[in-house]
């Protein structure tokens, strides 16, 4: 099986596992018990909140787990909008956000607030002199994502962050960094955001776990009301072996950030020019800022139809998100790409274990897939 489907989540790093293995075995704990087995599960909490700090390049003290990536942007929504209550009730989000943002913030707008959606252009890309434009004194929150999922654009988050300040204005800034934590360099400080949200299936470890940064001096408000977990701000046991895991692959994924960017910035490079010379018709649509997610489309081919093709030859690849379970792209969608295009599009997304002579193998079938689908009327 050829796996290029690490935007939708990636395979669980051997480390990973072996350290939520441990937890859920022998390392069982609640951290809430005072015994020996708990206090001991409570210690390793914080040496797993340090490790994925340290990754990030923040204070431990500003990450608090969650359940996954959508919590974090939901929690970071919401926070935006109660913290700026007072202040009013405009926020300015992109079309292209991951539904994690796009939903709270349309529940928002049902409860009498005006919510900004900037467009991106043809590359997947939204400008910071649009958020310029569309700032309002009564701006509480700036949700912009960092890398876009189906796309790989790279938002300009720090500069919007150099508006703000510029503008003087009280917005809160939130990114969702969930494809860009160790894909590309930065830390919640060098970017200047408030809020930033991570997921750790994304970077080899475990689904239903991820993190929530707030900038230390931010008073937040819970999330989740009852044992008083998180500082009080996210109640509910620990999940202690995704944590295991998340932090494991987290300090993996630091250590090796160099090397990984430039493994698949060369081998996305190779995978574009070896698409576009063997397989006639096939359009690049977004060469991807971050190193390991571009798109291309075979315009009048339903990607539908060539991802389950390529799926019986041995392929994974996604035809957008993998969140839309056959919707149609809202981020294709907004970057108003013509209909023919839009209905072949193909995201490819990789990681460290993928090879040239993989992409060689793609090649080879996506050209057989345009001549059968050809043929068979498709
Ligand atoms: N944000 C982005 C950009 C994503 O790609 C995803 C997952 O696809 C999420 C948020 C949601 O993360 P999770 O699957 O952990 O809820």
């Amino acid at each position: 099986m050829h796996y290029f489907d690490h935007a939708a989540t990636t395979p669980v790093l051997p480390a990973a596992a072996d350290a939520a293995y441990r937890v859920m075995t022998k390392d069982f704990g609640n951290p809430a018990s005072l015994h020996a087995l708990g206090r001991e599960a409570a210690k390793e909490v914080e040496t797993n909140r340090a490790s994925v700090a340290k990754a990030l390049g923040c204070q431990a003290g500003e990450l608090y787990f969650t359940s996954c990536g959508t919590e974090g942007d939901n929690w970071a929504v919401r926070l935006g909008a109660h913290l700026g209550r007072h202040r009013g009730k405009h926020i300015i989000t992109t079309a292209v956000e991951h539904a994690a943002v796009l939903e709270p913030c349309r529940y928002l707008e049902q409860q009498g607030y005006s919510v900004t959606y900037l467009l991106p252009d043809h590359t997947g890309r939204v400008s910071a002199e649009a958020v310029e434009d569309a700032l309002r004194e009564d701006t509480v929150l700036v949700s912009m994502m960092l890398v876009n999922n189906e796309t790989g654009a790279v938002q300009p988050v720090a500069e919007v962050s150099r508006l703000l300040k510029r503008k003087k204005s009280a917005a809160l800034l939130h990114t969702d960094a969930v494809q860009g934590f160790l894909k590309l360099d930065f830390t919640p400080r060098s970017l200047g955001v408030d809020m930033l949200t991570l997921s750790a299936h994304k970077i080899g470890g475990m689904k239903g776990s991820g993190a929530l940064y707030i900038r230390s001096g931010l008073r937040a408000e819970p999330l989740l009301r009852g044992g008083g977990q998180e500082k009080g701000l996210r109640s509910g046991t620990e999940a202690t072996p995704q944590i295991a895991a998340f932090a494991a692959a987290a300090g993996y994924g630091a250590e090796h950030r160099a090397e990984h960017m430039a493994y698949l910035e060369d081998l996305k490079a190779y995978t574009l020019e070896t698409l576009e010379s063997k397989v006639p018709g096939l359009v690049i649509v977004s060469r991807g800022d971050a190193p390991h997610i571009c798109a291309v489309s075979l315009p009048g081919r339903p990607s539908q139809v060539v991802v389950r093709y390529l799926s019986d030859k041995g392929f994974c690849l996604s035809a957008g998100s993998a969140c839309h379970r056959g919707k149609a792209s809202h981020v294709y969608g907004a970057m108003k790409l013509s209909k023919a295009v839009r209905d072949g599009m193909l995201r490819l997304s990789f990681g460290p274990s993928n090879t040239k002579e993989e992409i060689d193998a793609l090649a080879e079938a996506m050209l057989a897939a345009t001549k059968e689908l050809v043929a068979a009327g498709r």
